[in-house]
């Protein structure tokens, strides 16, 4: 697959990155988007530069309103479909019955338990066949996100491409972008919640603190990944 990756798009900006994916994988890579800030800055962009760019989502069940309004907006506002994918019924029930609707509070490993039920599980399902995904991760936003590259390959989900376009964007430039492109986002960003996951593991964030604070914040933040991005032999 690097053999498809020229050299001089591994530093390129974000819109030559995604038109440049997107021409050359088409259908074989989808926008993985949680509906953050990040998430729809490249829905924004990759609605500029590609046709028709496929975009997913996990929808765990336990999302904020804000979120589900977010996404039947962007559906909207960029006339695609939202490809939705929701967790296996009979696991969540199988899960909650075993250790608890609330069990992510008890500790690290029933936290995962969750995590792996409502996205990891969906999200296989939504991987499977691509050559590759665009996420909105940056290299400012944690501390298990500092060595991010835009282009990698993801040993955790089978090898297939990885495409980080904003892993150099700070935090104002991603703000300065949605304000002058009239980019729709989550209610909640204005409510003091800079990074948004499920309802009962976000909170909001105190001025001067850490950006994924307001993250499973009874964790310490090395533990702060649900799997979706954990790294292995990349
Ligand atoms: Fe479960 Fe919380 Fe993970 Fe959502 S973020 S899947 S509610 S543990």
């Amino acid at each position: 697959m690097t053999d498809r990756i020229p050299e001089e798009i591994r530093d390129a900006s974000a819109e030559e990155l995604l038109h440049w994916a997107f021409t050359e994988f088409g259908d074989g890579i989808a926008i993985a988007s949680s509906f953050g800030a990040e998430d729809m800055v490249l829905l924004d962009i990759a609605s500029k530069v590609a046709e028709r760019p496929r975009v997913f989502t996990l929808d765990t069940g336990r999302l904020p309103e804000e979120t589900y309004a977010l996404v039947d907006r962007a559906r909207e506002r960029y006339g695609i479909g939202i490809e939705v994918y929701f967790p296996d019924t009979s696991a969540v029930e199988e899960m909650e019955r075993s250790f608890g609707v609330n069990l992510f509070y008890r500790s690290i490993e029933d936290r995962k338990r969750c995590c792996d039920v409502r996205k990891m599980e969906p999200l296989r399902r939504a991987m499977a066949g691509l050559d590759g995904w665009v996420c909105g991760l940056r290299r400012e936003q944690a501390v298990t996100r500092a060595e991010v590259a835009k282009i990698e390959i993801d040993g955790g989900n089978g090898g297939i491409l990885k495409f980080n376009p904003l892993a150099d964007w700070t935090l104002d430039e991603l703000w300065g972008y949605i304000r002058e492109n009239d980019v729709p986002y989550n209610a909640l960003h204005d409510k003091g919640y800079p990074s948004i996951g499920c309802a009962p593991c976000t909170r909001a964030v105190a001025e001067g603190e850490d950006i994924r604070a307001g993250r499973w914040w009874w964790e310490a933040p090395e533990h702060k990944e649900c799997g979706l991005h954990a790294k292995r032999a990349s």
